[in-house]
């Protein structure tokens, strides 16, 4: 690593004990790889997920399985350590939470059980992970639509569900701190990617589906891709080592208030796809589907403050990204099964 976000003396050490809740996924199956790579070595990981489906599996690590809807599965698992890093949610991309607003909005109870089994059992920090799905849907409307700032998220008009979720939840953690004195801190995620990421099932993102089909052809597959929406609608992608650096960059903070994390650099769908099929060295013919989810129009992440607060934004690019994100998913499809994904050591 180059950069030592994590010391001795800072507020998360690498002597710390550390809970990771939804460490089956695929961000916090990262976060767990990139602390040990710092030294951390008491590290909790629990996820429902039977652990042989767990996106990766480092060594020296405790593994719980517990479905954290429930109350006392969160105060067994949190008991005992000293910071929280919330990533367990019931999401997937545009797909998913368009046809599960319910099941997304039912992550509420992981949220508020484990927020509370931290107040209680003297967490130090808690993390929470939220989403750029909870600005305002009207600043989003266009393809060059404005990066989206901080404060842009009020008035109110998140991605019914899934957003709503995510901003009940941050403001939940913000009266945690003030009236509790609980020490959480959030981002706000925009588009995270990146290799032990969802590729396949129907809970994958705009990059690693673009990936799979594209991948899929390079293998022989048919040469036509289909591409939700006409394909220039507009988002940012952030590599998942950026996420995580900057997740550990947040949660080490004195920043209380929710902040974006995420790439500024606005790409189309087709400039994504454009990008993948230089990787792969083929050019599919594309076919819009029209009547697919498509999100908002447009949406960018407004780093300003994250450069002002941090000194440190995300800047891995995007060609550097997709590169291993595409290598990563065509291996897993010429493996031609998941459990090759998951690792054994960290
Ligand atoms: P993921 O789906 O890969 O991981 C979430 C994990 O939570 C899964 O392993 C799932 O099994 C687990 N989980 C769900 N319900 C649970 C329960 N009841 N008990 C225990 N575990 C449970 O998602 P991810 O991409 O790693 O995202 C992590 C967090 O970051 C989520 O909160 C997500 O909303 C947020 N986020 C992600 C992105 C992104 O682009 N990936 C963007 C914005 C926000």
């Amino acid at each position: 690593m180059t950069d030592q976000v994590s010391t001795p003396s800072s507020p998360i050490s690498p002597t710390d004990r550390i809970l990771v809740a939804g460490a089956g996924g695929f961000i916090g199956g990262a976060l767990m790889v990139y602390l040990q790579s710092l030294g951390f070595q008491h590290i909790r990981a629990v996820d429902n997920k039977p652990i042989g489906q767990w996106h990766q599996r480092p060594s020296a690590v405790e593994y719980v399985r517990a479905d954290l809807r429930e109350r006392d599965a969160c105060y067994r698992t949190v008991e005992g350590v000293d910071h929280v890093f919330n990533f367990a949610a019931d999401m997937g991309g545009m797909g998913f939470i368009e046809y599960h607003k319910a099941d997304c909005m039912l992550t509420v109870l992981i949220s508020t059980h484990l927020l509370l089994a931290a107040r209680d059992l003297g967490v130090r920090r808690f993390f929470y992970s939220s989403s750029a799905c909870v600005y305002n849907a009207q600043r989003q409307t266009t393809t060059d639509a404005p990066p989206l700032k901080e404060e842009d998220a009020y008035p109110a008009l998140a991605e019914d569900g899934y957003g709503w979720e995510k901003l009940f939840t941050e403001r939940m953690a913000r009266h945690f701190l003030d009236e509790f004195g609980l020490q959480t801190r959030v981002a706000r995620y925009h588009n995270v990617y990146g290799p032990y990421g969802t590729w396949d099932g129907g809970r994958e993102k705009a990059p690693a589906a673009i990936c799979r089909k594209i991948a899929q052809a390079a293998l022989g597959g048919t040469k036509v891709i289909e591409i939700w929406g006409d394909g220039e609608q507009t988002r940012s992608f952030m590599y998942i080592d950026d996420c995580t650096q900057g997740t550990l960059r947040i949660a080490n903070s004195e920043i209380e208030d929710p902040i974006n994390l995420g790439s500024d650099r606005l790409v189309t769908i087709n400039e994504l796809v454009d990008l993948v099929e230089a990787i792969a060295g083929i050019k599919l013919k594309r076919v819009y589907n029209l009547s697919a989810p498509k999100g908002v129009r447009g949406r960018n992440s407004d780093n300003t403050r994250i450069r002002r607060l941090l000194g440190w934004e995300p800047r891995i690019s995007l060609e550097d990204g997709l590169e291993k994100t595409y290598r990563w998913i065509y291996d897993e499809l010429v493996a031609g099964h998941r459990d090759l994904s998951l690792t054994t050591a960290a």
